[in-house]
């Protein structure tokens, strides 16, 4: 397939974006999350065809983008009153609610579920286009499944040319990761993914928000999560990474012992810190001065060691903060659980 690769963005070009989404076809998008990668939540086939371009398992479901609050109910047909607070103090922006779907939304959008996860994204190419496209836009991260999430169009180039109809170049993704996902069907709402809106963000206006324990925890052999993404391998890179976890000087500590050995066994070593030396690494790359910053720098640079053919990843997390667990809950599933705590 050729994939248009849109680089000037006007009215007329975002009209014949929406025009492929409409018609069914698959349009990658930019949003202040992450890329995402588009298609006609009401059409069937074309949300199929988003499970086969990324390599997506089925049982997986996506997230319905609409352009203003004030549209929920053609997703949702019902929406209380707590998700409503939620909605106005934070959207658009960085935060998608689980609430019951209305009937004609596609079934494989939510893999079967009677619920339905909604985001407005503030991003004004991504309002753009679902305008354009006049029709709900489903749309996971533009990533071939299991890889980081694309933060910038050369990601989704990379990961995404030849397989879909286009990708809307549009700069950096602020955020760098994914939305906040907050189940409003529970008994009490329940965080199921952290990200740009925090918990403590969110009980200023819903004091009783929980966290699901699957944030930070692996999902054991057999077990169904709620969030049914939480099973499944996210976020690898090819190399081999591992968390050290602890104060500043205890992982700088360990992570110099690790990458010393590493490099005796003649492994290409990488390091991800902020923490401003070297570590004696092949590639040291700095994760900023804070989470958010982290948050901001993760995925670009988890494809930079793979970029630099970097087998062994050592990743430095030493600031335990609200914004913290989106980065934690991400870096962990990038390691695939390999975390070594430090002990301070
Ligand atoms: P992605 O957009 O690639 O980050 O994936 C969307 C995430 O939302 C996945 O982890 C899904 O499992 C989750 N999700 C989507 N719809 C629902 C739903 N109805 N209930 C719970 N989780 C959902
Ligand atoms: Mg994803």
């Amino acid at each position: 397939m050729n994939t248009v690769i849109l680089r000037e963005i006007n009215n007329e070009t975002m009209a014949e974006m929406g025009r492929i989404i409409r018609n069914g076809g698959l349009v990658s998008f930019p949003t202040e999350t992450v890329y995402g990668l588009g298609a006609n939540a009401c059409d069937d086939t074309a949300v199929q065809s988003i499970y086969a371009a990324k390599g997506r398992p089925s049982d997986n479901p996506l997230i319905v983008h609409i352009a203003d609050v004030a549209d929920i109910g053609t997703v949702a047909r019902e929406v209380p009153e707590n998700a409503k607070k939620i909605l106005e103090k934070f959207a658009p922006g960085p935060i998608t609610v689980i609430l019951k779907k209305q009937p004609y939304i596609s079934n494989t959008v939510t893999a079967g579920l009677d619920t339905v996860a909604i985001r407005i994204p503030s991003h004004p190419i991504a309002r753009a286009l679902i305008r354009a496209a006049g029709v709900p836009i489903a749309a996971p991260s533009s990533n071939l499944s299991g890889k980081p999430s694309p933060t910038k169009a050369e990601h989704v180039i990379h990961d995404m040319n030849g397989r879909i109809d286009a990708i809307i170049c549009g700069g950096e993704s602020n955020i760098g990761v994914e939305s906040t996902i907050v189940d409003m069907t529970a008994e009490r709402p329940t965080v199921l993914r952290p990200g740009g809106i925090t918990l403590e963000d969110l009980r200023t206006v819903c004091p009783d928000v929980a966290a699901d324990s699957h944030i930070l925890q692996s999902v054991a052999e057999g077990e169904q999560p709620k969030c049914p993404g939480m099973k499944y391998k996210h976020y690898a890179p090819d190399a081999d990474v591992t968390v050290v976890e602890g104060s500043r000087e205890s992982t700088e500590k360990k992570i110099s012992e690790l990458v010393a050995k590493a490099k005796a066994d003649g492994k290409k070593v990488g390091v991800l810190a902020m923490s401003d030396i070297d570590f004696g690494a092949d590639l040291k790359l700095s994760s900023g001065k804070n989470n958010k910053e982290f948050a901001n720098r993760l995925f670009d640079a988890l494809r930079e060691f793979d970029n630099q053919k970097i087998s062994v990843v050592y990743a430095q997390f030493c600031i335990q903060d609200g914004y913290g667990l989106a980065v934690k809950n991400r870096l962990y599933k990038s390691a695939g659980n390999k975390i070594i705590y430090t002990g301070d």
